[in-house]
Formats: structure tokens, C-alpha cells, sequence
């Protein structure tokens, strides 16, 4: 029978040469001792220990924020495009030929009157007097508006400018296309942005679809203020040419006329005349 000391001591070499392999391949964390201490044989045939799971790969250092962007100067604005004088733009147009109605017109009717003055009236397109002039509202319809700015109390020649929304003549008078408003609406736009009116009256259903960009009938919206380009006040009222129209409903088109150039008169600080 053996000793069992021996047998005790043969157990403890075998514990401690696998727990010193094991410390070899790293699964567990004994203080090792020095290489040339531990034993060259290979490990006794105990029982193989369980697999460790792998350790979890490490997740990688989080990279370092990125610098945040240099500030980024604002994008220098666009240049204005430089303003073209009325002059300008009056003898562009005035060898137009964008629109079909360069074939039939015989002169481009720019406008007439002061294009200083606060007060503008934008009608609708040449008739045949006008085309015949090259003069926006010189027939009777012109008359007409003559005899409206001077009651007034302003002189049509001084203390307004007239231009309209087309600038050449639809053969017989027929309404402008869209198409020929919209091509030709450019011109008013820059006509209106050098003279900078303070007070817009539209006259009539196209003046007021064009400038204001509404589909409802002069009969709705005359007398009620709205902004053209958000900023200039317009007044929509009747265009001459219907007021001239012999009918019973005319005079009280006319004197809702007369009550919206005065809610212009008022607009501009202009004294308004006695009632009878
Ligand atoms: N009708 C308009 O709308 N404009 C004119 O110039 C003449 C008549």
C-alpha cells in the first residue's frame, strides 16, 4: 500500500501544473511565476477544463468627437441686379417682339404722366387711340379718367403716373391672353419698382387679376384695400370704359368710383372735397 503522503503530494504537482497551464494560455489570472520555473512537461491528463468563452472583444476606444466645422461664413448675397432706369426699360419694350401681339400693334404704349408722383392708375391694354399714339388713355375712356383724377383736385399731366398691364394692342380690342399678360407683366413690374408709387388704383377686372393675383370680380373687390407685392396699397375700382357704357346701372358704378378715389384722396392725405 502506498504511503499517502506521497499520494497526496503526487495530487498537489498535478493541480499545480494545470492550474499553471491554464495560467499559461491566460484563462486565469494566478501570479505567474518566472518561465524557467515552470514545469516543461505537458499538462497531466485531467480532465480538459471547460471552455472559457471567448473574452468580448473589446469595443474600439470611442474616436475622438470630431472638430466641429469651422464656422462657415454666410455666403456673401447675390448682387442686386442693378435697377434699370424707366427710360430704360421703356426702349426695351419698346422693340418687343415676345408676344404675339407685336405683329398687329403700331406703336408700344409705355405710359404717361409724372413718374414721380405718389398716385398710379394701371389699366388694362392700348385701344385704338392709344396703339394709334403710343399713349395710354387718350381716348374716351382716358377722358374719362382725366375728368375722375381731376376732381380729385390733381392734375393728370403732374401728379400721376398711367400705364397698364399690356403694352401693346390685342387686335379689336379682344382681353388680353394669359399668356400675353404674363409675358408681359415684367414690364410693369420693374415700371413699378423705379416709380414706387404710394398708393396703386386698378382699373377693372385685368388690372386687378394681374396686380393682385385674384380670380374675383371687380364687382367684389372694389373699395377694398389690398397690398400689391405686400407692400403697396392698391384700390380696385371700375375701369372708364364700363363707366362710360350708357346703362342704369352705371351711375351708381359711378359713384361707388367716386367713393373709392376718395378712400384713395384719404390714403394720400389729400383734402377731400365739400359735400354738397
Ligand atoms: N383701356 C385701357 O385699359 N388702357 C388704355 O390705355 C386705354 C383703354
Amino acid at each position: 500500500m502506498s504511503d499517502p503522503r506521497d499520494e497526496l503530494a503526487s495530487v498537489a504537482a498535478s493541480l499545480r501544473a494545470y492550474l499553471e497551464w491554464q495560467q499559461d494560455t491566460g484563462a486565469i489570472g494566478i501570479p505567474r511565476k518566472p518561465r524557467d520555473q515552470r514545469p516543461v512537461a505537458p499538462p497531466p491528463a485531467l480532465a480538459p477544463a471547460p471552455a472559457l468563452a471567448p473574452a468580448p472583444a473589446l469595443a474600439p476606444p470611442p474616436a475622438p468627437a470630431p472638430a466641429p466645422p469651422p464656422a462657415l461664413a454666410p455666403a456673401p448675397a447675390p448682387a442686386p441686379a442693378p435697377r434699370r432706369t424707366l427710360e430704360q426699360v421703356s426702349t426695351e419694350a419698346s422693340t418687343c417682339t415676345k408676344c404675339v401681339l407685336a405683329t398687329t400693334r403700331t406703336n408700344v404704349v409705355f405710359s404717361r404722366g409724372n413718374p414721380a408722383a405718389s398716385l398710379c392708375f394701371v389699366g388694362e391694354a392700348p385701344g385704338a387711340d392709344e396703339d394709334a399714339q403710343g399713349l395710354p388713355f387718350v381716348g374716351r375712356a382716358g377722358q374719362l379718367l382725366d375728368k375722375m383724377i381731376g376732381a380729385m383736385g390733381l392734375d393728370p399731366a403732374k401728379d400721376v403716373y398711367v400705364c397698364n398691364i399690356i403694352k401693346c394692342r390685342p387686335p379689336g380690342n379682344r382681353k388680353p391672353e394669359p399668356i400675353e399678360i404674363d409675358t408681359c407683366i415684367p414690364y410693369l413690374h420693374e415700371q413699378l419698382a423705379i416709380v414706387e408709387p404710394k398708393v396703386i388704383v386698378a382699373l377693372g377686372n385685368t388690372a386687378v387679376g394681374a396686380l393682385l393675383g385674384t380670380k374675383l370680380g371687380i364687382t367684389k373687390v372694389r373699395g377694398h384695400w389690398k397690398l400689391y407685392k405686400g407692400k403697396t396699397p392698391v384700390m380696385p375700382t371700375y375701369h372708364p370704359s364700363y363707366l362710360i357704357r350708357p346703362s342704369a346701372q352705371q351711375s351708381e358704378a359711378k359713384r361707388q368710383a367716386w367713393d373709392d378715389l376718395q378712400a384713395v384722396m384719404k390714403e394720400l392725405g389729400l383734402a377731400l372735397p365739400a359735400k354738397k
